[in-house]
């Protein structure tokens, strides 16, 4: 039989900054196939570096191995990959079992890292285990099994592996005697087919089966001893013929790690859920912050109402809005709600007696004193500010009311809450604070015609938008008569007009309130001035057509406490204001978070809008912006603390693992398979982690954290995807820095000195 491995005048030397060892010492010794050969000697003799030279797991300084008669002097760090993967099953006296994996996927990994199609080595393994006396338990967690259990998976493991040397380093140093004999029968059958090398320190186990035996002190050889004829090994056993496959491998490598190690693997898991949620907490908060607004103060000498939530839109011709404009506008994104009459908006209301506004009564007397009833004296305004809201025109196919109808005229309203309040009569002050002296108001007597669930108040028919936002001229208010006058208009009994014609709506008349003063404190007024004033007619400004004021006559007056306040017929109301106030529009915002986008959004329209919130928040409220900086320092600074954790959490996780990489290695498993390996399984990390993050950041949803909801509202989805890039670049950097350290623990063929950090390890373990 020609010799198969040959060493010659071998030397090996563990160098470190501070010294030199001598490992082996002109190390001579040649090997055939069919040779069951047994080395022993002192502890430190030399006995592993042997094992280990031969395994190509530690190069070599002087002399000159041969393989199948090739020299491997010159070998590279892939020649010695390519070599441990096709030539070598190597065990140790540590079982090197994958743990968390079945006794099945342990074998099968070691066929599969060689290149092996899966389904083969899943075949080949299970025979293997048979020989083993292994089947049985193959489903079996590798860590459950017995000592003796876990050295002969190992040893299935090798010999399930088609390459041509065997070398076992003390494989029964943690066996009793029984298990002992039993693997060295193995052994000693394994070598029928190949060189089988066995390091012990026990000779005598093995005397009954090796065909030779070698004795090593201090590095080099004492004694090599035939003991007995080597077996005839017909045809070597056929070498593996692995192709590789780089990245499917790296794959398969990653999900065998995660298996193997599920505690580290949920723990890592964990941890970069936690980075990405922090990731995203701060960095949220950060863009948030990006925005000032909350820390200033509102002024409301622009637009009285600062509701952040609304946004005013006009067209560049000025022209009345169409119902396309309409469509365009409500279809952008988080935008919920479009008023027609924008300017509506500014204008306060108040309906809760004894909440928005009180109402003073004056006791009534007779001639004589008694008391006979009371009188409304005057209203006083509450501090809410609610604003009017006229019925929003929705987007197609929403549905604003839940029960009625939309109201038709300033009588009708639509409020929020059940139908138990349709039909229910409130009566609405109307306060123009930009426009009307203080203090004075309009009553509408009004009806709910109709119910929602949206919003928070009342809604008002669009009629009412048209009156208040029309120009009719300066603090004057034209308001058209729908129903009986008589609810609205108190007349002086003995006032006879010439031509009198006083209870049809659709008169083209006009009702003044000139005298309502007069009426609540003396009675009917003064007759004279009332009647001196219904004589003339009186001019009304069409906006659009200044040259010809439509001409109307006073013929009643009514209660509102406002004096610029005309009741007219519809027809006269048409006349003076045809198409008024639907020039702006008002649109509600479902968070003031959307507003930058929302208002790019119409600009992209080309319409001019202007939020009033951030027109009228000019002013910083000093206190507040301070600590909105603050908060900015605070989520840089956790941010990179988050960042540097990650990057070094996960360097430290994965260091713990190099002893794994290390036995994968001695399986075959190649340093560029390792490096996809780890980049896979950081690429798994992050996405795990992210998925975890994002459910986490939904359950807060669905719990109303409010700080989660605002961080949400106010990040694009372009900033998320950032938030997730940056995460998984975060990962991949630190991969990395990782591939370098297994790269120089495990594949030490790169570098100096690396071997020596090996086996300190090896000592920690
Ligand atoms: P054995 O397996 O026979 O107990 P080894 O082959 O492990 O002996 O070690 C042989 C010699 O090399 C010992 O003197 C040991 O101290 C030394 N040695 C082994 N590994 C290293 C290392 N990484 N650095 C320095 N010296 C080492
Ligand atoms: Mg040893």
């Amino acid at each position: 039989m020609p010799a198969f491995l040959v060493l010659e005048n071998i030397s090996k030397y563990y160098t470190s900054a501070q010294s030199v060892v001598m490992g082996l010492n002109n190390v001579s010794l040649s090997f055939s196939l069919g040779e069951f050969v047994a080395v022993t000697g002192e502890s430190g003799s030399g006995k592993s570096t042997i094992a280990k030279v031969m395994g190509g797991i530690l190069p070599y300084e002087g002399g000159e191995m041969f393989v199948d008669g090739r020299p491997t002097s010159h070998y590279g760090q892939q020649d010695w990959e390519q070599y441990r993967s096709r030539r070598i099953s190597f065990i140790s006296q540590n079982y090197d079992i994958l743990p968390g994996c079945s006794v099945l996927e342990n074998v099968v990994s070691a066929l599969v890292l060689t290149g092996m199609d899966k389904k083969k080595a899943a075949a080949r393994a299970e025979e293997i285990l048979e020989q083993v006396e292994l089947l049985d338990k193959k489903k079996r967690r590798a860590a459950k099994l017995s000592s003796g259990q876990k050295q002969r998976l190992s040893i299935a493991r090798a010999l399930a592996k088609p390459a041509p040397v065997l070398i076992a380093d003390e494989p029964t140093g943690n066996l009793d005697s029984e298990n002992s004999a039993k693997v060295i029968q193995l052994l000693a059958a394994a070598a029928k087919e190949r060189l089988v090398v066995m390091v012990t320190h026990d000779f005598e186990e093995a005397e009954d089966f090796a065909t030779r035996h070698i004795t090593v002190r201090d590095g080099a050889v004492e004694s090599d001893v035939a003991l007995r004829e080597a077996n005839e090994v017909s045809a070597a056993v056929p070498v593996v013929r692995g192709k590789g496959k780089g990245k499917s491998l790296g794959r398969y490598t990653a999900w065998l790690q995660m298996a193997s190690r599920p505690v580290w693997t949920a723990i890592l898991l964990f941890f970069f859920a936690l980075t990405a949620f922090a990731m995203f907490a701060f960095l949220g908060t950060f863009v948030m912050n990006l925005d000032d607004s909350f820390t200033r103060v509102y002024d409301p000498s622009a637009f009285l109402n600062g509701n952040d939530n609304r946004i005013v839109v006009a067209r560049t011709d000025k022209g009345n809005f169409t119902e396309e404009d309409y469509d365009a506008l409500i279809a952008i994104p988080h935008v919920t709600q479009l008023e027609r009459y924008g300017f509506l908006a500014d204008i306060n209301y108040y309906y809760r007696e004894g909440i928005d506004y009180m109402v003073h009564y004056e006791n009534v007397t007779d001639d004589a004193g008694n008391p006979t009833g009371y009188v409304q004296k005057q209203i006083t305004m509450g501090d809410t500010n609610l604003f009017l809201q006229a019925v929003p025109y929705l987007a197609k196919g929403e549905k604003f009311l839940t029960a009625g109808r939309l109201p038709e005229t300033m009588y009708e309203v639509v409020a929020v809450g059940g139908e138990e309040l349709l039909g229910t009569e409130i009566t609405i002050y109307i306060e123009n604070k930009k426009k009307w002296p203080a203090g004075t108001s309009i009553q509408v007597e009004a009806v709910v015609v109709g119910v929602t669930d949206k919003g928070e108040h009342l809604y008002v028919a669009e009629q009412l938008g048209r009156i208040f936002t029309a120009e009719v001229s300066t603090e004057v208010v034209v308001a058209p008569i729908y129903d009986e006058p008589s609810r609205y208009v108190h007349f002086a009994q003995d006032i006879i007009f010439e031509d009198r014609y006083l209870c049809s709506a659709s008169m083209q008349t006009i009702l003044v309130n000139q005298f309502l003063r007069l009426y609540t404190s003396n009675g009917w007024g003064d007759l004279d001035e009332w009647v001196e004033y219904s004589k003339q007619e009186y001019p009304f400004w069409n906006y659009l057509d200044t040259e010809n004021p439509v001409m109307l006559r006073p013929y009643g007056i009514h209660d509102s406490s406002y004096n610029g306040y005309y009741l007219v017929s519809p027809e006269s109301f048409e006349r003076i204001v045809p198409d008024a106030g639907a020039n702006v529009v008002s649109l509600t915002v479902s968070d003031y978070a959307y507003t930058e986008r929302v208002l790019s959004d119409i600009h992209a329209l080309s319409y001019p809008a202007i939020s009033p919130y951030q027109l009228g928040a000019t002013k910083q409220d000093p206190v507040l912006a301070a600590e909105r900086l603050q908060t900015l320092e605070i989520c840089i600074l956790a941010f990179l603390a988050v960042f540097l954790l990650q990057i070094f959490v996960l360097r430290a996780m994965f260091g713990m693992q190099t002893g794994e990489f290390r036995l994968l290695a001695n399986l075959g498993l190649r340093c560029r398979t390792a490096k996809c390996s780890i980049v896979w399984q950081v690429v798994l990390f992050t996405a795990g982690g992210q998925l975890i993050a994002f459910a986490a950041v939904l359950c807060c949803m669905g719990l109303s954290v409010g700080r989660i909801l605002d961080i949400v509202k106010y990040l694009p989805a372009r900033h998320v995807l950032f938030f997730m890039v940056l995460h998984l670049a975060t990962g991949l950097l630190t991969s990395l820095w990782i591939q370098r350290l297994i790269g120089r623990q495990v594949y030490p063929g790169t570098l100096r000195y690396a071997d020596l950090k090996m086996d300190e390890e090896e000592a920690e373990l």
